[in-house]
């Protein structure tokens, strides 16, 4: 049965969700910090992950010479007078968040808490979730009431496309990263990027249920873009790799939500780039035009999250 025909929503959407759950209109604020990650620095790699652009996947926040502080306020004025927002969620967005020393992490964690802040929400990767950031983060959800919710890329659980990409990590280390933070109470927002040119769609099927077994609770998924100077860039320049056409894209979208636990937040549909420096991205269509391209196959096939949750045995 269609657990969403009520809402006429064929996904659970997460501002339907937040809201909900929060009673009221929820934003996030993204705070930019200067840093670096172990994929790039040298600890695990030098290169980063093969699409990765230089600000560390942090464009669309504010500058990171700005204190947390600072943006914090910034932007909080912002979306309270733009989009009439009450409430907050404090996103800590580019690079390794957990990257840094355990004092800093933690001021930078206390400068983003306010009245209105009702979560915190770290970008990380799965091999630095360390025991002490958690307990620090622990301290914060008991001391604040807060929400908190880490966020890990995967990208693919093909375990040789996580090669190609050089992600540094393998789905043990993820497996792993899961496995100590949802006992303590956090949330886990996992991203996926469905159209990697090296998978196809029993790739994208196994994703949904990799996720489901796992019990994550949000998954951000993303269309490939592929921005210049990075190696990725190169390997479309000089021809080595080919983005499959958009209706391969939805059809991925729909196979991954058909499998996928309806349960599981989906925070977005498809990504958009840093502008100025794309060679690809959405195949020339805006977010939006893409959201609606999947909305609309959806209805038309009759595909909602979770028609096909069926194939664990925790649910018969
Ligand atoms: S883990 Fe994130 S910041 Fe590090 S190289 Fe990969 S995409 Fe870039």
């Amino acid at each position: 049965m269609n657990v969403f025909v009520e809402t006429r929503d064929r996904y659970r959407t997460y501002s339907k969700y937040l809201k909900e759950k929060y009673g009221g209109r929820v934003h996030k604020i993204s705070i930019n910090l200067p840093g670096t990650c172990p994929n790039r620095d040298g600890t695990r790699s030098t290169g980063g992950c093969i699409y990765c652009d230089e600000e560390g996947s942090g464009f669309n926040a504010l500058p990171s010479t700005m204190s947390v502080r600072e943006q914090v306020e910034k932007s909080r004025e912002y979306l309270k007078k733009r989009f009439k927002a009450e409430k907050f969620i404090s996103y800590f967005q580019s690079y390794t968040n957990t990257y840094l020393s355990l004092d800093k992490f933690k001021t930078n964690i206390r400068d983003a808490l306010g009245p209105d802040i009702v979560g915190i929400s770290v970008s990380t990767r799965p091999d630095c979730v360390q025991e002490e950031y958690l307990d620090a983060l622990g301290e914060i959800k008991d001391e604040w009431g807060v929400d908190i919710n880490v966020e890990l890329g995967l990208q693919t659980v093909n375990y040789r496309t996580l090669k190609k990409i050089n992600r540094g990590h393998t789905l043990a280390e993820f497996v792993d990263a899961v496995n100590r933070i949802k006992p303590r109470g956090f949330e886990i927002c996992v991203h996926m990027i469905l159209n990697l040119p090296w998978d196809d769609i029993t790739d994208v099927v196994e994703g949904a249920k990799f996720l489901s077994a796992l019990g994550v609770h949000y998954v951000k998924l993303h269309s490939l873009y592929i921005v210049e100077g990075t190696p990725l860039g190169e390997m479309f320049k000089k021809g080595e790799i080919e983005v499959a056409p958009l209706s391969e894209y939805v059809r991925r979208v729909g196979a991954f939500l058909e499998y996928l636990d309806p349960n599981i937040v989906i925070q977005r549909l498809a990504a958009k780039g840093p502008k100025g420096k794309l060679l690809f991205c959405n195949w020339g269509l805006s977010l939006w035009a893409v959201k609606q391209e999947i909305e609309r196959y959806l209805e038309e096939q009759d595909i909602y999250q979770g028609k096909k949750f069926n194939y664990l045995k925790r649910n018969l």
